[in-house]
């Protein structure tokens, strides 16, 4: 909660500080002379908020919702005090860290790396598997040389409190994949940049303690993550099996199609799954959330139980965090 209240704090104070300056700057560090649409960004968890801030920075800059996504994200890749994404992440049951990432963009370009190792920015090599081959996805040992190939270097992912805290799980290796605040999580976003065009990323180390091998919704496209540019873009975090298994973000964005609003459809597929799910005796186990966004800027969130947040940064309210709403206590 302290922690919570920190990020909280500190976001919001570098913010207000960016408002003073909005007189001068036309928004938060922004030169006067950059053209501003409604840009908005959205992403999940506590992690959001730095996230956003550097996401905001970069179209402020008049960059893409593309760049701006990616760029925000790595803030979270490389930070070691996040234990669910890139640099820092959570191990598998047998101590290595792998990770998974996705990108999409608003021409339905994906890129996509799973069981990918040693490299601290995969959402930047899943944009260059969306830029640089014919491929949508590449995975572990092949997606790791693409990277070597492609210039990014190779590191120990593995901080020396992962270590310790997978030492500490080895003492019972009891597999439960508790997900919430305290131990927050994937990090996606979306991002609705100045030309009304929309983009997203999203990226995690997974379930701490999976099996080896184990890949999860988040570099999946329309699991973990979908944009469609006509309607909004969708991005979830949570158990990744219940929301493969549920189409999850592809879902969300076809139920904006059919003209429900951001919040009316990441509702709706959370009661599908909390529907899929209710029977079963692990229940207490499970978390979902979902995040969307429309192309014409509004936001929505829900999850299965509470304990799911998300960041949202536009030009009148700032970088703000949002408590979702949940389905069930
Ligand atoms: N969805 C991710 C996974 O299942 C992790 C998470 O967001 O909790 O790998």
């Amino acid at each position: 909660m302290e922690r919570r209240k920190f990020i909280k704090n500190t976001a919001w104070g570098t913010l207000a500080l960016g408002s003073l300056q909005a007189c001068a700057d036309n928004g938060v560090g922004v030169p006067v002379n950059v053209k501003r649409g409604a840009n908005v960004l959205i992403s999940t968890w506590n992690h959001g908020l730095a996230a956003n801030e550097e996401a905001w920075k970069v179209m402020g800059e008049g960059k893409s919702a593309l760049d701006a996504v990616e760029a925000g994200v790595r803030i979270t890749e490389a930070d070691p005090k996040v234990s669910s994404v890139g640099y820092g992440g959570f191990p598998d049951r047998d101590g290595v860290v792998t990770l998974d990432a996705c990108i999409m963009d608003h021409k339905s370009n994906a890129g996509s790396v799973a069981f990918l190792q040693d490299i601290m920015h995969p959402v930047s090599v899943a944009r260059k598997v969306m830029e640089d081959t014919p491929h949508v996805m590449l995975v572990g040992e092949g997606a790791r040389e693409f990277a070597l190939n492609s210039g990014f270097e190779a590191q120990n992912l593995l901080t020396p409190e992962a270590e310790k805290a997978y030492k500490k799980w080895l003492e019972t290796a009891d597999y439960k994949p508790v997900i919430n605040i305290e131990n927050h999580d994937t990090i996606s976003m979306l991002a609705l940049d100045a030309e009304g065009n929309l983009s997203g990323a999203c990226t995690t180390s997974g379930a701490a303690w999976k099996m080896h091998g184990r890949v999860g919704d988040s570099p999946l496209i329309g699991a973990g993550l979908f944009v469609d540019n006509e309607v909004g873009g969708a991005a979830a975090t949570g158990l990744g099996e219940a929301i493969i298994k549920t189409a999850g973000s592809a879902m969300v964005v076809e139920l904006m199609r059919q003209g429900k609003s951001p919040q009316e459809a990441c509702e709706e597929i959370v009661e599908r799954i909390h529907n899929i799910y209710k029977d079963l005796p692990d229940l207490e186990y499970l978390q979902v959330g979902f995040i969307a966004l429309s192309k014409s800027g509004e936001t929505g969130s829900y999850c299965l139980r509470p304990g799911f947040n998300y960041a949202v940064c536009n030009e009148t309210e700032g970088n703000r965090l949002i408590d979702a709403g949940f389905k069930m206590q």
